[in-house]
């Protein structure tokens, strides 16, 4: 069965990058260290923070990332504390390496989810975009948090280097005893927006028809085994409405210099609507990326169309073919 998940005002969704630094090197990595600096956020600040975000009245949802995030040694104190500050739902999306022996210093009960990143159903693909020996690193880290009792989740970042495997994920994913699979899109942003391509007559997204044959097929076939599957939509049909989650949803993507983006296709740009600054929330002045989400153009999302907009087709008239949809507009699937 698929729906759309829809935009809720009833949640605030948190995304913290407690720190930028990572042991990788990953040909599409999105960070940008010129944009968001080097500096681990302590763990008294990052506590702090939390506070600030934390909506008493909804329900809040945490996803605690990097860099990668293990690293950081204050990661099991920020896990307890965020939920004694009342998040309902914490995440921690990693390598697979885990370091300072997080899974030693976590339970299952402190975490919702370790979310694994994992681009390749084998060593040559999976290593090919994230480094050599890191693919048998991703899947010990699995087994190891599975084996404690934890949830854990798989991220496949498709681009034209892995979109062929996707399918050769579900025997994986059954063999680890992963039940949910994020299957998202490869943004032009951080080392993707540097490099465009790793060959320049390849570009890295895929188009709207190698999308919709390979993503949703795959999908579905996941489900039928078991495994949910959350994919963004991308591509609007006909009659689809299309809304930007910057004017109807809280989504914070919270970086350790203090900005905070309401929409991450801005990252690499000053765009951001807010900061935090001397322990208060502050709203930063025009032009930021607010600015831009009520603009309505024929292509969807302003945002996507400004930073990439190689994704969009047009026709013969100079019409688009079809309309962008918000970047954090999803599709589950389940059984
Ligand atoms: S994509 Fe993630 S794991 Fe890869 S280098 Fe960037 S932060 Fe590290
Ligand atoms: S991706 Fe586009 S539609 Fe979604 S929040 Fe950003 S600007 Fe708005």
């Amino acid at each position: 069965m698929k729906k759309t998940v829809s935009f809720t005002r009833n949640s605030v969704n948190v995304f913290f990058h407690i720190l930028t630094r990572c042991n990788l090197k990953c040909s599409h990595c999105y960070i940008n260290p010129i944009q968001h600096g080097k500096d681990d956020l302590d763990t008294e600040t990052v506590t702090a923070w939390l506070k600030l975000f934390h909506d008493p009245a909804k329900k809040s949802n945490l996803v605690l990332l990097g860099g990668e995030p293990t690293l950081h040694p204050g990661l099991p104190e920020i896990v307890k504390a965020a939920r004694q500050i009342g998040y309902e739902s914490i995440t921690i999306d990693t390598n697979g390496y885990l370091f300072n022996n997080i899974i030693e210093k976590v339970t299952p009960e402190d975490i919702d989810y370790f979310s694994f990143s994992l681009d390749g159903p084998s060593p040559e693909t999976n290593d090919r975009i994230r480094g050599a020996g890191c693919y048998e690193r991703c899947i010990a880290g699995i087994r190891a948090a599975v084996k404690k009792g934890f949830a854990a989740s798989v991220i496949y970042t498709v681009s034209n280097e892995n979109a062929d495997e996707l399918d050769k994920m579900i025997p994986l994913l059954q063999d680890l005893g992963v039940r949910r699979f994020f299957i998202q899109v490869i943004g032009i942003r951080g080392r993707s927006a540097q490099e465009e391509s790793w060959d320049s007559q390849r570009p890295l997204q895929l188009t709207r028809d190698r999308w919709e044959s390979i993503v949703p097929p795959v999908a579905e076939k996941a489900a039928e085994a078991g495994i949910t599957v959350i994919y963004p939509k991308v591509f609007l049909s006909a009659g689809e409405a299309f809304e930007c989650a910057g004017n109807v949803a809280e989504n914070y993507f919270i970086f350790p210099n203090g900005r905070v983006y309401r929409c991450p296709l801005c990252e690499d740009y000053p765009l951001h609507a807010m900061t935090v600054s001397s322990g208060r929330i502050e709203s930063t002045g025009k032009i930021n990326e607010a600015d831009l989400f009520s603009l309505s153009i024929p292509e969807g999302c302003v945002i996507n169309k400004l930073v990439q907009g190689g994704n969009i087709e047009y026709d013969s008239a100079g019409i688009p073919e079809y309309r962008i949809a918000c970047c954090l507009l999803k599709e589950e699937v389940i059984r």
